[in-house]
C-alpha cells in the first residue's frame, strides 16, 4: 500500500489532472440541480451556456496547472483535491461569480441617494415604462407624425426643457461630461476658452477641465487666482481668438474663506459685449418648479432655471443627477448657440438613444404636471427623520434576532452624492452592525457577492446601514441578504 503511495507521488501531478471533459462533467453535475440550491442565483448559475461552462473549466485547470508548478504539488495532492470536491468546489465558485457579473438589480444601504457606481438616479416608473416601451418596440423618434417630416429626435425634449427653465432651446446628449465637451469644442474648437483657475475641477475617472479643453482642441486661457476671480479678470484676457467665456461648478468640492467668483450676468454682459459666447457647466441641474417641493435639502445648488436668467448664453447640467431622470446631458439657452451646437457633426457622436429620451421625457413630463416630488432620487432625499428612524429601527431589531449579528440604530448622516452639494449632510438614523466572526470588510463583501448584491458603508470598523436610498421592497430584500449570512 505504501509502495502504491509512492508511485503516486512520483508519478507526473499534471497527468493526475481531470481532462476538460471531466471537468465539464462535474460542473454540469453541480449546476444542473447540484448544490448550489434553489433561488435566483441558483438559476442564473444553471444558464450559464455551454461554451462559457467549458470556458471555465478550462481557466480552473489553467490556475490548477500554475499552482503544481508553484506550490510543488505531488500527483497525489492533485487527486486528494479532485475526490475531496476541491476542485469541484473552485468551479462553482466560478461559474458564481460569472453568474453574478454585469448591470443588475442592487440594494443601496449606503444612504447615497446619487451614488455614481450604483446607476445614480433610480427613474420614476412611469418612466421606466416608458423607456421600456421604447426600447422593445418601434417609436416615433425622428419625425414630426402629423406631417411626417423628419426633425430633431430631442425636439419634444427642447420644449419641454424650455418650460422648465425658461431658456429659449434645449439639445440632449450621452452625459453631462459630453455636454461640456460638445460646448467647448463648438464655440472654442481651435481657439481659446477663458476659465477661472478656481473651476478647474476634475469631476472623477479621467474628466479633468484642462484635459477634456485640450483633447477638444480648445486652447486654455486660465484667469484668476484658486480663491478668488473676477469678470474684469475674463475682460483683460479677451482677444480676437476668444470663442467661449466659461463658467464651471465646483461640483465635488468648495473654496471657502476670502473667496469670490465671477458674477455669470457680468460674464453675460461681456460676452454679448465682444460677440464671445458664454457658457456654464452646471454638473448638477436642479430642476425647480411649481408644484413640486424644493430640493431645499441640497442647499445653494444653482437652479437651472436662475443661471438661465442670468443671461449665460448655454447652460449644462446632467439628466441623472439631481434631476433625478436616465443618464443624459442636456444644454439649455439661446436659440442661436443651440442651433451652433446642433450643427456640430460631433454632435452625431454624443446624441442621446431613444431609451434615454423617452425615459427624460416622462421625467421632466412629471415635473410640469406638478407631480415632480414623485420622482424617486426627490423623495429619498426629502425622506422625513421619523421615517428614517422607524425603518432603521425595523432593520436594527430584525438584524440584532439574527444569530451571530449585533444592530443598533444611531444618528448618522447622509450626502445627496454624484458630485452634488458636497458641503451637504442630510440628518438620517443608520444601523450599526457588527458580526461576530466578521469583519466589517469581509462582512460588506459577503453582502456584495450576495444575490441581490448590497452595497453599505463602513464607519470605524462597522458596518453602516443608512435605510435613506432604500425603495420600496428592499428592506426585505437587505434583511434576507443577513438571514442568507446568518
Ligand atoms: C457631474 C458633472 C459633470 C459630468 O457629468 P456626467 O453626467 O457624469 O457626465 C460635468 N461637469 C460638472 C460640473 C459636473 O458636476
Amino acid at each position: 500500500m505504501s509502495s502504491g503511495k509512492q508511485a503516486s507521488s512520483e508519478a507526473n501531478p499534471f497527468r493526475a489532472l481531470p481532462s476538460v471533459d471531466e471537468g465539464r462533467r462535474l460542473l454540469d453535475g453541480l449546476l444542473d440541480g447540484g448544490p448550489a440550491g434553489p433561488g435566483e442565483a441558483a438559476a442564473r448559475m444553471a444558464a450559464i451556456p455551454a461554451a462559457v461552462r467549458t470556458e471555465l473549466v478550462q481557466q480552473e485547470l489553467d490556475a490548477f496547472r500554475r499552482r503544481i508548478g508553484k506550490d510543488g504539488l505531488g500527483a497525489d495532492d492533485v487527486e486528494a483535491e479532485v475526490s475531496g470536491g476541491g476542485f469541484g468546489a473552485a468551479l462553482l465558485e466560478r461559474a458564481r461569480v460569472e453568474a453574478g457579473r454585469g448591470v443588475r438589480s442592487a440594494v443601496n444601504a449606503t444612504g447615497v441617494v446619487l451614488h455614481t457606481n450604483l446607476g445614480r438616479a433610480p427613474v420614476h416608473p412611469e418612466a421606466a415604462e416608458r423607456m421600456r416601451a421604447a426600447a422593445e418596440g418601434y417609436c416615433v423618434l425622428e419625425m414630426d407624425r402629423y406631417s411626417a417630416r423628419r426633425n430633431e429626435r430631442d425636439a419634444r425634449l427642447g420644449v419641454l426643457l424650455s418650460r422648465l427653465t425658461g431658456a429659449e432651446a434645449g439639445i440632449a446628449v450621452n452625459n453631462c461630461a459630453g455636454a461640456a465637451f460638445l460646448m467647448m469644442q463648438t464655440f472654442a474648437g481651435g481657439r481659446e476658452a477663458i476659465v477661472s483657475r478656481g473651476e478647474l475641477v476634475e469631476i472623477g475617472g479621467s474628466f479633468r477641465v484642462p484635459d477634456v479643453m485640450a483633447r477638444a482642441g480648445v486652447d486654455m486661457v486660465e484667469v484668476g487666482t484658486t480663491n478668488r476671480t473676477r469678470a474684469v479678470d475674463y475682460e483683460r484676457a479677451i482677444g480676437p481668438d476668444t470663442g467661449l467665456l466659461m463658467k464651471v461648478h465646483t461640483s465635488n468640492y468648495r473654496v471657502v474663506g476670502f473667496t469670490e467668483e465671477a458674477d455669470p450676468a457680468e460674464l453675460a454682459c461681456l460676452g454679448k459685449e465682444h460677440g464671445v459666447t458664454s457658457g456654464w457647466d452646471l454638473g448638477s441641474g436642479r430642476i425647480e418648479v411649481e408644484g413640486t417641493r424644493p430640493l431645499e435639502e441640497v442647499g445653494d445648488e444653482t437652479v437651472v432655471r436662475d443661471a438661465v436668467a442670468t443671461g449665460i448664453d448655454v447652460v449644462a447640467f446632467s439628466g441623472d443627477k439631481l434631476l433625478g431622470g436616465p443618464q443624459a446631458g442636456l444644454i439649455v439657452g439661446r436659440q442661436e448657440s443651440i442651433r451652433a451646437l446642433r450643427g456640430n457633426p460631433i454632435y452625431r457622436a454624443l446624441r442621446l438613444d431613444k431609451v434615454a429620451l423617452a425615459g427624460l421625457e416622462a421625467t421632466l413630463e412629471l415635473l410640469l404636471a406638478g407631480r415632480g416630488s414623485e420622482i424617486p432620487s426627490r423623495r429619498l432625499m426629502h425622506r422625513p427623520e421619523p421615517e428614517l428612524a422607524e425603518s432603521a429601527a425595523r432593520i436594527a431589531a430584525a438584524i440584532d434576532a439574527l444569530p451571530g449579528f449585533s444592530a443598533e440604530a444611531v444618528p448618522e448622516k447622509s450626502q445627496p452624492g454624484s458630485g452634488s452639494a458636497p458641503t451637504i449632510f442630510l440628518p438620517t438614523t443608520a444601523v450599526r452592525v457588527s458580526g461576530q466572526g466578521h469583519s466589517a470588510e469581509s462582512l460588506a463583501t459577503r453582502l456584495r457577492a450576495g444575490e441581490p448584491p448590497v452595497f453599505v458603508r463602513i464607519h470605524e470598523d462597522a458596518v453602516l446601514l443608512d435605510p435613506r436610498a432604500l425603495l420600496p421592497g428592499d428592506e426585505a430584500r437587505l434583511l434576507a441578504a443577513f438571514e442568507a449570512i446568518a
